[in-house]
């Protein structure tokens, strides 16, 4: 199979095309129906296929970027879907939609996922970024592809062997998505069946006016939380920071990402790392970010402790105001290009009804009494 060339994922920095493992994926997918022991055995096969080394040296982007701030007309919505323990961000641009993350594998998750895009009309992503392999973050993802068209996939090359990692990958192989991997280890894929774009961090691409720069994952991840893809998007003056669950325990990604990116990463906005816990928010980072806003993407009652006090504790010194879903539901925020509102969202539900379907039948239900 030919290569596929990306469209929407405009490459300015660091990025190579090169053949990626479908057809290993496939094989773990249907392995995966017949035994779980083949499962195992396939998905360590996938990951060496995944692992296949190559030399050309794969470098984080330069930290040294001021430029003015692009003009842009229009708006971009940031939705932290109320997913219960887990994360699922809506990005709603000019020029399409983006997921970050599918929630967790619960049917409650997955139906308050499901329930929010369609309420908000959601029936096609430019984008799916599944940040890392756990299942409070893939969990949703097969259901997405059944719900909706998904043109691009965005993932980490960081395996798991899980059953919900296993049909992820069997839902993304099965679908007509353009693949797209982070490098994690300068590792490549080679497989005359498969096409995918390899990037690493530094990457930068846009989705209408807003621009992202693909942050991390930057060396090999010890465990699967430092596997997470890291974000940070600009629209005009802007700018939001999305971490996924990268933390300093085990090969210490933050430091990492810090000491590439430093000052880069200030933002208005902090999607806060790891549900809040107190080893993904360290006041280092906290500090380098510097945000005037914190969202907490967690479960009500979570057996987690999810938000840590400590970490509640240094988004509060840096002056951050808090929000998190498990006390506000879902929460919105809208920006201009030049400041961040909150807003309503449109998957506000009443008796089950969404408030656009209410709409509908109120305006002709009035018209018919007067
Ligand atoms: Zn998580």
């Amino acid at each position: 199979m030919a290569q596929k060339k990306s469209n929407a994922g405009r490459s300015r920095s660091g990025s190579r095309n090169t053949t990626a493992a479908r057809k290993a994926g496939r094989q773990v997918a249907r392995a995966a129906r017949r035994s779980p022991v083949i499962a195992v055995v396939c998905v360590v096969l996938f990951a060496i296929a995944l692992a296949v080394w190559y030399f050309g040296g794969c470098m984080p982007g330069s930290t040294t970027t001021t430029t003015a701030p692009k003009v842009v007309d229009g708006t971009v919505e940031v939705h932290m879907i109320d997913v219960g323990q887990g994360d699922a961000i809506l990005v709603r641009t000019g020029g399409g939609d983006m997921l970050i993350d599918t929630g967790d594998r619960t049917n409650d998750s997955k139906t308050a996922l499901v329930n929010y895009l369609s309420a908000s009309h959601v029936t096609e992503l430019e984008w799916l970024v599944l940040t890392h392999p756990d299942a409070d973050h893939i969990g949703g993802a097969v259901k997405v592809f059944e719900t909706c068209t998904v043109k691009r996939v965005l993932l980490s090359d960081h395996v798991n062997t899980s059953q919900t990692y296993i049909n992820t990958i069997e839902a993304i192989l099965e679908s007509e998505a353009e693949v797209f991997l982070i490098e994690t280890d300068d590792h490549r894929v080679t497989n005359e069946d498969v096409t995918a774009t390899i990037w690493c961090a530094g990457q930068v691409f846009s989705l209408g006016d807003a621009d992202f720069k693909v942050l991390g994952p930057i060396n090999t991840p010890t465990i699967n939380n430092n596997a997470s893809v890291v974000m940070r998007m600009t629209y005009g003056a802007s700018s939001i920071l999305f971490t996924g669950d990268m933390e300093d325990e085990g090969n210490n990604e933050i430091g990492d990402v810090l000491a590439a990116y430093g000052s880069e990463l200030r933002s208005d906005i902090l999607k806060v790392g790891h549900h809040g816990s107190v080893n993904a928010n360290s006041a280092a980072l906290i500090d380098a970010v510097s945000p005037t806003i914190a969202l907490i993407s967690c479960g009500e009652g979570n057996s987690y402790g999810h938000p840590h006090s400590q970490t509640l504790t240094l988004l509060e010194a840096a002056g951050a105001e808090i929000h998190r879903t498990d006390l506000e539901g879902s929460i919105v925020y809208r920006t201009n290009g030049t400041a961040w509102t909150r807003v309503g969202s449109d998957a506000v539900y009443l008796w089950g009804i969404d408030r656009h379907t209410l709409l509908c039948a109120w305006v002709p239900a009035r018209a018919w009494v007067y």
